[in-house]
């Protein structure tokens, strides 16, 4: 029975179709009869992975896969048999009568337990591989996803996708590495309008371990010596359209010990960015606290409004540039300041203990000096902040 299903099914799917799901398809001959793309299965620049379309076979030259409609389904989905030509059946809308369909139906079940548990970490990163050689960029329409795809490699993963990553397909995603650059899965970008939150693949702990961003910002971060650090996937979009490409996020609820500590890798000075707003006060403050317990600088970025996308939306980007690097600069001014006035509060103390006259004098001397640096500090942060927010604000 499976084989008379098989032939029907094969004779009205194409395999250039299903391939065409995964990988953009370009000529290999003249005639068309042959057509070739980048190999699903690992990462190809060479168009290595060759269509047959009379046949209606494929192989690929480097990694020798090959084989027919059925089987590529198989793989590329990552389900048995049955399962695969249940799914052309949909896809090409092939008429199969009752029988058919329950046979079907008992055939993929059967095996589905057993595939589960292959589900091994080589079995993982080939299949991360996959969805990330399955993006296509030509979907991210706005200048902005497609700077993001530049820099951050955003893409839009493919319609159909194995079951595990069902919830994915179609989306527009951002892989998550490691510091190293390994792949550990990816992050669903949920634009503005929606209100729904950003998604993670599997593995589940990835959001507690990993910055989004981070390997793809190690170079401009030891460039500019710091980092600037952003609550979820579009505040990082927009600061790396605005070419502050040394921004990170993190991607979960909660910034973590471990996300502080991959981070402490490349640089102790963190410019943290959070939005004004009551509801994300308390996330915010937590994780200020995190990481000055961590010895790192956090420069509290209040923002105003809703945050950096609204701001981005409403300024042209030069003005957004020049507002983000004013109030970086601004908000370093801040804590050199703060460290000032601490001295300043030492010395009012030590004052009041000295006994020596010529300790007392220096101690005279160096609190006029500090004093006049925090007056003068002062005066220009009040000046420049209030510029800042009235043209901004
Ligand atoms: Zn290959």
């Amino acid at each position: 029975m499976i084989k008379n299903l098989k032939q029907t099914i094969a004779q009205e799917a194409r395999l250039e179709d299903v391939v065409q799901k995964y990988a953009e398809l370009h000529r290999g001959s003249k005639s068309g009869k042959t057509l070739m793309c980048s190999c699903p299965f690992h990462k190809d620049d060479e168009k290595s992975f060759k269509i047959k379309v009379t046949d209606q076979t494929y192989e690929c030259d480097v990694c020798k896969e090959a084989g027919d409609v059925v089987r590529l389904t198989q793989l590329l989905v990552g389900c048995n048999e049955g399962e695969a030509l249940r799914l052309l059946v949909d896809w090409f809308h092939i008429p199969i009568d009752e029988n058919g369909l329950e046979y079907l139906a008992r055939k993929s079940k059967r095996k589905k337990e057993k595939e589960k548990s292959m589900f091994t970490a080589k079995h993982r990163e080939k299949e991360f591989n996959m969805l990330l050689n399955s993006f296509t960029s030509n979907s991210c329409s706005s200048p902005l996803l497609a700077y993001a795809h530049q820099y951050l490699e955003l893409g839009v993963a493919a319609d159909i996708l194995p079951d595990t990553y069902e919830q994915i397909s179609g989306c527009k995603l951002f892989p998550v590495r490691d510091d190293s650059g390994s792949l550990q899965g990816f992050l669903k970008y949920v634009p503005e309008e929606k209100e729904e939150e950003e998604g993670f693949c599997i593995p589940a702990d990835l959001r507690e371990t990993n910055l989004l961003g981070l390997y793809q910002a190690i170079e401009a971060i030891k460039r500019c010596g710091f980092a600037y650090l952003v609550w979820n996937s579009k505040d990082l979009m927009i600061m790396h359209a605005a070419g502050f490409t040394n921004t990170v996020a993190c991607c979960g609820p909660e910034l973590t010990y471990r996300h502080i500590e991959s981070l402490l890798k490349q640089t102790n000075q963190v410019v943290f960015m959070y939005p004004d707003e009551i509801s994300k006060q308390v996330r915010a403050t937590k994780a200020a606290a995190r990481l000055s317990h961590l010895s790192v600088t956090p420069y509290r970025f209040p923002l105003p409004r809703k945050g950096l996308s609204s701001l981005y939306y409403k300024m042209e980007p030069a003005r957004f540039e020049y507002f983000i690097r004013q109030s970086t600069r601004l908000n370093y001014l801040d804590a050199v300041n703060v460290r000032l006035i601490a001295r300043l509060e030492e010395i009012t103390k030590q004052l009041a203990s000295v006994q020596v006259l010529e300790e007392k004098l220096q101690l005279r001397s160096e609190l006029i000096q500090v004093r006049n640096k925090v007056d003068k500090l002062t005066g220009l942060l009040d000046r420049n902040w209030d510029y800042l927010y009235r043209y901004f604000g």
